[in-house]
């Protein structure tokens, strides 16, 4: 394990300005913020895209958990949009010139793919792996998912901190509250603020010798004509169907005039994000996952 305490905190929603699961929660916590507290560190909350959650609309300008590389937050001169100007903002509020850094993220958002819970880690890092260790005892149904590695210029807004995770919930429609996604948020926010604690207190051991993962390998776009426009749609067979096995020759999407195009690889793997309405504009139909065990060694 880590050996260094943990001083704060930070549980962040509303990146994307239209996953009300996580703007909800943080709001309830910031009305009653005994809720979060715990006694060994210090928690903190932050609507991260204020305009856009007015708006309703994932972001103003451009997504805004692409805007925190250390090469555009130290870029003075990139102001135009809303978003980076905003990135700089949480990351001085993240990272003060007078006080600790924040060392964990929690970043709530949600999914319009049938996801459940899922977990991204910050890193690989031992602390991070033992959240996942411990979040997997407590809820043998939470997923740990690895996401693309950028490495030192990570863009994500994760990557202001060492340590945490962002929490997909899913599908739940963009601006909709489910009640179902909410309990399951507000349980994994609790059960890593009481991994933190129970880090603090030197209170831990892991659970388990190994863990299942899933790796991001590449992402998979729409059939589209010369023009971009869609040809074909998720298959029916595909749908809702995320971290199940694919495997080659699989329907993949149906077209318009009722064809099947089957997936051309070579190895099953595990899709994730089917569907999810916000990457129709990425070129995203679907991500593609490798499922690993994952070897855990106590440091
Ligand atoms: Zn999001």
């Amino acid at each position: 394990m880590y050996s260094g305490l943990i001083q704060r905190v930070a549980v962040i929603a509303g990146v994307h300005g239209n996953e009300w699961t996580g703007i909800h929660l943080v709001k309830k916590f910031q009305q009653s913020p005994e809720l979060i507290e715990r006694s060994t560190f210090e928690t903190l909350t932050l609507l991260a895209n204020l305009k856009a959650i007015e708006a309703n609309l994932r972001y103003i300008d451009k997504d805004l958990n692409r805007c925190f590389s250390k090469q555009d937050l130290s870029n003075l001169e990139l102001v135009a949009s809303y978003e980076d100007r905003r990135a700089k903002e949480i990351a001085a509020l993240l990272r003060p010139s007078n006080q600790p850094n924040v060392d964990v993220i929690i970043d709530l958002h949600s999914t319009t793919a049938n996801m459940g819970m899922t977990i991204f880690p910050t890193s690989t890092e031992p602390f991070n792996l033992g959240m996942c260790d411990y979040l997997s005892a407590c809820y043998p149904e939470v997923r740990v998912c690895f996401g693309e590695r950028y490495g030192q210029e990570s863009p994500l807004l994760r990557s202001l901190a060492p340590y945490g995770c962002v929490i997909e919930v899913g599908s739940v429609p963009q601006g909709v509250l489910n009640a179902r996604q909410l309990q399951q948020t507000e349980m994994l926010v609790h059960a890593i603020l009481n991994y933190v604690d129970a880090h603090n207190q030197g209170n831990l051991r892991l659970t388990s010798s190994n863990l299942t993962v899933y790796h991001v390998l590449c992402s998979v776009d729409y059939p589209r004509d010369a023009a971009g426009e869609l040809q074909a749609v998720i298959h029916p067979q595909l749908q809702f169907q995320d971290y199940k096995p694919l495997n080659p020759g699989d329907p993949m999407f149906l077209t318009s005039t009722g064809e099947m195009i089957s997936f051309q690889g070579k190895t099953t793997v595990f899709p994730v994000f089917i569907n999810e309405a916000a990457y129709y504009e990425k070129h995203i139909a679907m991500i593609l996952t490798e499922k690993q065990q994952l070897e855990l060694k106590a440091v």
